[in-house]
């Protein structure tokens, strides 16, 4: 008998195991051990899920309910995540690495999402047009799209899940999440509140597996209306081909190489911190990592020993310490991608002034850790400067001024979030203004909000999640016509 804990799907309602009755093993990066066995699905899950969450779409005990009522249960599932958010944060450090200090914090913030676009439910309306021809009357509904497939990576599964789950549930739609195959864990127990909190069987449905074997299936299966997806550029790719086959709607959250710019006129102390927290927090594994820090040539060097002096003090350990500031990298696979980068910048020419490989402390030897990582010496045209690493290597990149710091920063296929340090507001704005990314953050750093719309510029993505406006992706609008004069001219007699 396995001593891992073993997990379930959610499809109908019903905890169930797939089809192949065939399990994987997920595992904890601290330990380095399995901890937990995932269902292994294919197409017949996927199918089951799919068909599953299209009956909930149609059955009258979801579609009559009024957005005031959707919202209610999302405001209920709310507070059950509150309830049960320090078990939660539990499985994602242990499944993740995530530091338990940020999944708390998380896990406290994720609930706003539910209450936000709960409150959103019953604020979305048609409107009474004032047509041009005055024996009809017409009017526009906002209605949902059916069912939609939810393809999530590893790096923050719930927090990246509510930014989807929140505006397509308050807009009507049923769905089918697809979690990573590294971090299936959260998810599959999160799902377990949606009956708690009465939304009906087959609303909220899960499959778990591989990409190939479950995802693209997923997103080519005839009854999905729409794929969100977060994830890297190569499986989004795949998605959006595959959503172009079948027609369907697509928003995608791709990655980033994010430029963090410090002018010699900000906060050196601000700054740095900004610069730490922008590539060190999560060890890097986000998709907004400040992973290019532009010096102004003028305090280059200055910054450099303010960015040194905090990169020494950093505690890499277990992330279930709360006093953990750097926890491992997620999955083997990831680690290894990181390290080669750090050869790849060294063969590059870039100097590696701090960390630039695997700790050697021997309580960590088991997890799958990479020191953070610093990079001087490099130019904008290196790999390392270009593609996404996805791990805690900054690349330290000097400029002149102004104009030079935006070629740069703009010298990039992504463009999904940018830092700018500086106490000039003029500076501020016209950087801000000039920067080509979906985010730009100033004197600060990684803020998000349910309130604020999120996306990528370039490479980085296709529409928005968060912020108001993203309720619209999970909508489309349908107009009415109405004759007034309750007669229909012969068309073959003219005149
Ligand atoms: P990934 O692309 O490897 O996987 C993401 C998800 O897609 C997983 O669930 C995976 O199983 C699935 N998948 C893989 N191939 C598929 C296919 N052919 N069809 C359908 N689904 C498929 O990404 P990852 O390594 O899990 O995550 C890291 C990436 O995610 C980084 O590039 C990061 O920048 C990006 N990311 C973006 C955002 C954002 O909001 N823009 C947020 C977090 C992460």
């Amino acid at each position: 008998m396995s001593e891992l804990t073993t997990f379930q799907n959610l499809v109908n309602g019903k905890r169930i195991d797939s089809v192949s009755r065939e399990w994987f093993d997920s595992f904890n990066p601290f330990t380095g051990k399995a901890w937990s066995r995932i269902p292994t699905c294919g197409a017949a899950d996927v199918d089951f899920a799919v068909e599953s969450a299209h009956a909930a779409f149609t059955s009258s005990e979801w579609s009559s309910l009024t957005p005031t009522a959707r919202g209610q249960l999302m405001v209920r599932l709310a507070d059950l995540i509150s309830e049960n958010a320090e078990r939660l944060a539990e499985i994602e450090v242990r499944d993740n690495g995530k530091l338990i200090a940020e999944m708390s914090a998380q896990l406290n913030y994720i609930p706003q999402w539910y209450r936000y676009f709960g409150g959103l439910a019953d604020k979305v309306e048609g409107r009474v047009l004032p047509i041009d021809k005055p024996d009809m009357f017409a009017y526009t509904r906002q209605e949902p799209l059916g069912v939609i497939a939810m393809v999530t990576p590893w790096n923050s599964p719930l927090l990246l899940l509510a930014w989807k789950l929140a505006p397509a549930l308050a807009a009507g739609n049923t769905v089918v999440i697809k979690p990573s195959e590294y971090t299936s864990a959260s998810t599959l127990e999160f799902v377990e509140l949606f009956e708690k909190a009465g939304f009906p069987p087959g609303v909220v449905n899960t499959v778990t597996g591989l990409g190939v074997d479950v995802g693209a299936p997923l997103s080519a299966h005839p009854k999905v209306a729409k794929i969100a997806f977060t994830g890297g550029e190569i499986s989004g790719q795949k998605v959006y081909e595959t959503a172009a086959q079948g027609l369907k709607k697509v928003t995608l959250e791709l990655g980033g190489k994010s430029p963090n710019i410090i002018f010699d006129d900000a906060s050196l102390d601000n700054a740095v911190n900004g610069a730490v927290s922008g590539i060190f927090a999560a060890s890097g594994q986000t998709c907004i990592a400040g992973s290019r820090l532009l010096v102004q040539r003028s305090v280059h060097d200055e910054v450099m020993d303010r960015l040194l002096a905090i990169a020494r003090t950093a505690r890499l350990g277990n992330p279930a310490n709360r006093e953990t500031q750097v926890g491992p990298i997620t999955t083997i696979p990831q680690r290894e991608k990181v390290l080669s980068y750090i050869d790849i910048a060294k063969s590059e020419g870039a100097q590696c002034v701090f960390g630039g490989g695997i700790p050697t402390d021997d309580a960590l030897k088991d997890g799958w850790f990479v020191e953070p990582t610093i990079f001087t010496k490099v130019d904008n045209a290196m790999r390392i400067a270009q593609e996404e690493v996805f791990g805690p290597i900054l690349s330290v990149i000097p400029f002149d001024d102004e104009d030079h710091a935006l070629k740069i920063a703009n010298d990039s296929l992504y463009g999904l979030a940018s830092g700018v340090w500086t106490s000039d507001i003029g500076r501020a704005i016209r950087v801000a203004d000039g920067i080509q990314a979906g985010t730009v953050w100033v004197n600060t750093y990684r803020a998000v909000s349910y309130m604020a719309p999120f996306g990528g510029y370039k490479r980085s993505g296709i529409g928005r999640e968060s912020g108001q406006e993203s309720i619209n992706e999970y909508l489309q609008t349908k107009t009415v016509w109405m004759s007034m004069t309750g007669k229909m001219a012969n068309p073959f007699i003219i005149g």
